[in-house]
């Protein structure tokens, strides 16, 4: 395989870009390879500068739902284009999104856009604070939020009560203001609300971890969130940027009946464009600018061809709901057939799936938190990445990311995956 045009785009780029890239995940750094810059993309396909062809299960991390290039998307977006690019006033098309999404997921009674999904959690934690008058923020760890000052925050060593940042730059003040407790961990959180939970504005989950490699929720571990936020007036934000309307036309939700307070979105609610958005609960979202006291504000927030993309491809799918169970059977046959072929070779893997969502874990424990994701054997997942890629198979380049499958995945594409799955895991053997 020659990928010498990417290499030699890498080695300009890293001139002008710091490390090439501008979202450091792309740079393969984990996988000790140079990352392939792509030329196009269409249905399940990527095609790189060198011309090589790919089965993509990135999805651009997750937007691409429908596959690329998808006829519906793409010519709303040229019809958007040639009424004008954007506006800084209000379009139709924004109503038209929130009313969508508003009658998509039932706790969610107001919208408002953005145009990332780190602003969407970062919005939505303000306005969890604002509500509350509160400043005590709980995530869990491995759960990624994006990256603001407030999120990239990591639990302190031992049983330290408060954390401290991930990221240079970042104030330990902000820190002080976080609290990171083990994903799926009950007791962590029950004593945490003992301790505080008159201070806490708001606990943010990602419904099912992706950011870890997929984790799902344990039973109840979402409830007792729900439950333990109602006693004691905190603010449920289910951060659903990743799972929002992939786990099913009602995101994670509607798939585990639980409610939130306030729901961040982003990634396929653009279809591909830049956008977020957080909503919720109608006297929650009231306290959002102007009407209310909480700041928030974008100059292309609600941008007219972001806003057709996104209606194009929630549309699609409230108008094809098969695609659901398609998709939940296509994730099924991965998962079964990943797993015979590392128990022919005698590899141990853990594969941890949700619909469509899915990861493969070197390790024989059972992944359920990030401690137990960091088990993992990474050099052998070098390996499973740059042996899959030379097969045509472009997966996440971290062990700590899902494979995400598309509608336009075909019967062939999984076939040609798991025959490549299984030489692997014979060179891993
Ligand atoms: C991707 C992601 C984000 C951040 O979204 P960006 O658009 O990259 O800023 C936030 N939360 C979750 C769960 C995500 O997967």
């Amino acid at each position: 395989m020659n990928t010498s045009t990417s290499k030699a785009a890498f080695t300009e780029a890293k001139e002008y870009i710091p490390g090439g890239v501008n979202s450091p995940v792309r740079a393969f750094a984990n996988v000790g390879a140079h990352p392939l810059f792509i030329a196009k993309a269409k249905g399940s396909r990527i095609y790189d500068v060198d011309g090589n062809e790919y089965i993509d299960y990135v999805g651009s991390w997750g937007p691409m739902f429908l596959g690329h290039g998808k006829g519906c998307v793409r010519e709303a977006v040229v019809r958007a284009a040639e009424n004008g690019l954007s506006f800084g006033a209000p379009c139709i098309a924004e109503t038209e999104l929130a009313k969508r999404i508003c009658s998509m997921v039932p706790c969610v009674d107001m919208v408002r856009m953005v145009n990332s999904g780190t602003e969407a959690t970062m919005s939505a934690l303000r306005l969890a604070r604002g509500y509350t008058g509160r400043n005590i923020i709980v995530k869990f760890e491995g759960c990624y939020h994006g990256h603001s000052d407030s999120l990239l925050i990591k639990a302190g060593s031992g049983a330290a009560t408060f954390s401290s940042a991930s990221s240079a730059g970042v104030p330990e003040d902000f820190a002080k203001h976080t609290l990171v407790l083990p994903y799926n961990n009950e007791e962590a959180l029950e004593a945490a609300f003992e301790k505080m939970g008159k201070e806490i504005a708001a606990v943010i989950v990602e419904p099912v971890a992706g950011n870890m490699g997929v984790v799902p929720p344990g039973d109840g571990f979402l409830q007792k969130i729900r439950s333990l936020t109602k006693q004691y007036g905190s603010v449920f934000i289910i951060d659903e940027v990743m799972t929002g309307f992939r786990l099913s036309l009602s995101g994670a939700v509607g798939r585990f009946g639980i409610d939130a307070d306030i729901v961040t979105f982003g990634k396929i609610i653009g279809g591909g464009m830049p956008v977020g958005a957080y909503g919720g609960r109608r006297d929650i979202m009231e306290f959002v600018s102007p009407v209310g006291p909480v700041y928030q504000a974008g100059t292309l927030s609600g941008n007219p061809l972001a806003m057709a993309a996104g209606n194009a491809q929630l549309k699609y799918l409230q108008e094809n709901v098969y695609i659901y169970e398609e998709i939940e059977k296509k994730g099924a046959y991965l998962e079964q057939k990943f797993k015979e072929s590392a128990g022919k070779h005698g590899i141990d893997i853990k594969v941890n799936r949700v619909a469509s969502m899915l990861s493969v874990f070197f390790t024989d424990i059972e992944v359920t938190d990030f401690q137990t994701a960091c088990t993992s054997d990474t050099e052998r997942f070098k390996v499973y990445f740059n042996e899959m890629l030379k097969r045509g198979i472009y997966l996440a380049p971290s062990q700590f990311e899902s494979l995400f499958l598309s509608d336009a995945h075909t019967d062939d594409d999984l076939k040609q995956t798991t025959k490549a799955f299984d030489e692997v895991m014979e060179i891993l053997r």
